[in-house]
C-alpha cells in the first residue's frame, strides 16, 4: 500500500507543475473573457512513463496527449479508462485501425491533415463499432516544410470532407503547431483564427462550438488569449524530454 518516497517526490513535482499551468491557463481564459472551463489543458506525456501519468491522474487530471501510435497503444491499456486521450502526432493511414483498436478511450485525433487519413479513421471507427470519434483538422500555419498539416487555403475543403463524407467522425475544429522560435508576433495563431472563421462560415457552425487547438509550453497563455480552447502542454508539466523517439 505504501507509496515509495521517491515516487511521492516525483508526484509532487509534476502535480505542482500541472497546478501552476492550470492556474495560468485559467487566468489567460479570464483575460480573453471566458470561463476557466472553456479551455482544456492536455498534458502531453510523450516519452514519459506511465507512473508519472498515473500521478497526475490521481491528482484529478483526465486529459492526456501522445503522438506516437506505438507509445499510446502501450500506455493507454495500463491506465484508467476514463482518461480522455488526444492523439496529436502525425498519423499514417495504415496505423489508424490499430490506434483505435488499442485505445478504446481515444477522445480525439487532432492531426487529420488529408482526406485519406480521414477516410481510414472513418472506416476504422465503423469497423470497431465504437462511438463516433472527434477529430480536428491540422493546419500548417507556419509554412515550414517539416511540419505536418494542410495548407490554410485548403482547410475549408478538408473540413467539408470530414463533415460530409465521414459519418463516423465528428469534425470539431482546427489544430496548429506554432513556430518554435517566435517571440511576440503570433502570426500562426492569427492564421488559424482566420481559417476558423472561413470554416465556420462555410459549414454554418457557430464559433462558440468550435475547437481551436493551439498553444504549447512556451506560448499557451498567449494562445488562450487569442481564443484557443485546447492547449497541449508537455515539458512545462513533465519536465524536459530526455530522449526523442524516431
Ligand atoms: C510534443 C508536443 C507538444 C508539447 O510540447 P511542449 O513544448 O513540451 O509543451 C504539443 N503539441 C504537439 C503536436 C507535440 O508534438
Amino acid at each position: 500500500m505504501a507509496t515509495p518516497a521517491v515516487a511521492e517526490g516525483v508526484s509532487s513535482v509534476a502535480s505542482t507543475a500541472l497546478r501552476a499551468v492550470l492556474r495560468r491557463a485559467h487566468q489567460a481564459a479570464e483575460i480573453s473573457g471566458r470561463r476557466p472551463e472553456a479551455v482544456r489543458v492536455v498534458a502531453v506525456s510523450k516519452t514519459k512513463p506511465v507512473s508519472l501519468i498515473r500521478q497526475l491522474y490521481d491528482a484529478g487530471h483526465r486529459f492526456f496527449g501522445e503522438n506516437y501510435v506505438q507509445e499510446i497503444s502501450e500506455k493507454a491499456p495500463q491506465l484508467p479508462s476514463d482518461i480522455q486521450w488526444h492523439f496529436i502526432g502525425h498519423l499514417q493511414s495504415n496505423k489508424a485501425k490499430s490506434l483505435l483498436a488499442s485505445v478504446p478511450n481515444l477522445y480525439m485525433v487532432e492531426s487529420v491533415d488529408n482526406q485519406k487519413i480521414a477516410n481510414y479513421l472513418d472506416k476504422a471507427v465503423a469497423g470497431l463499432g465504437r462511438k463516433p470519434l472527434k477529430v480536428l483538422v491540422q493546419v500548417n500555419t507556419s509554412g515550414e516544410e517539416s511540419k505536418s498539416g494542410i495548407n490554410p487555403s485548403n482547410c475549408v475543403e478538408l473540413a467539408k470532407h470530414v463533415r460530409h463524407a465521414c459519418p463516423n467522425l465528428i469534425f470539431s475544429g482546427l489544430m496548429t503547431i506554432g513556430m518554435r522560435d517566435y517571440t511576440s508576433k503570433p502570426e500562426n495563431f492569427q492564421s488559424l483564427s482566420k481559417c476558423r472563421d472561413e470554416v465556420c462560415d462555410a459549414l454554418g457552425v457557430p464559433i462558440e462550438k468550435f475547437e481551436l487547438s493551439m498553444g504549447m509550453s512556451g506560448d499557451f497563455e498567449q494562445a488562450i488569449e487569442m481564443e484557443s480552447t485546447n492547449v497541449r502542454v508537455g515539458s512545462t508539466i513533465f519536465g524536459p524530454r530526455d530522449y526523442v523517439l524516431p
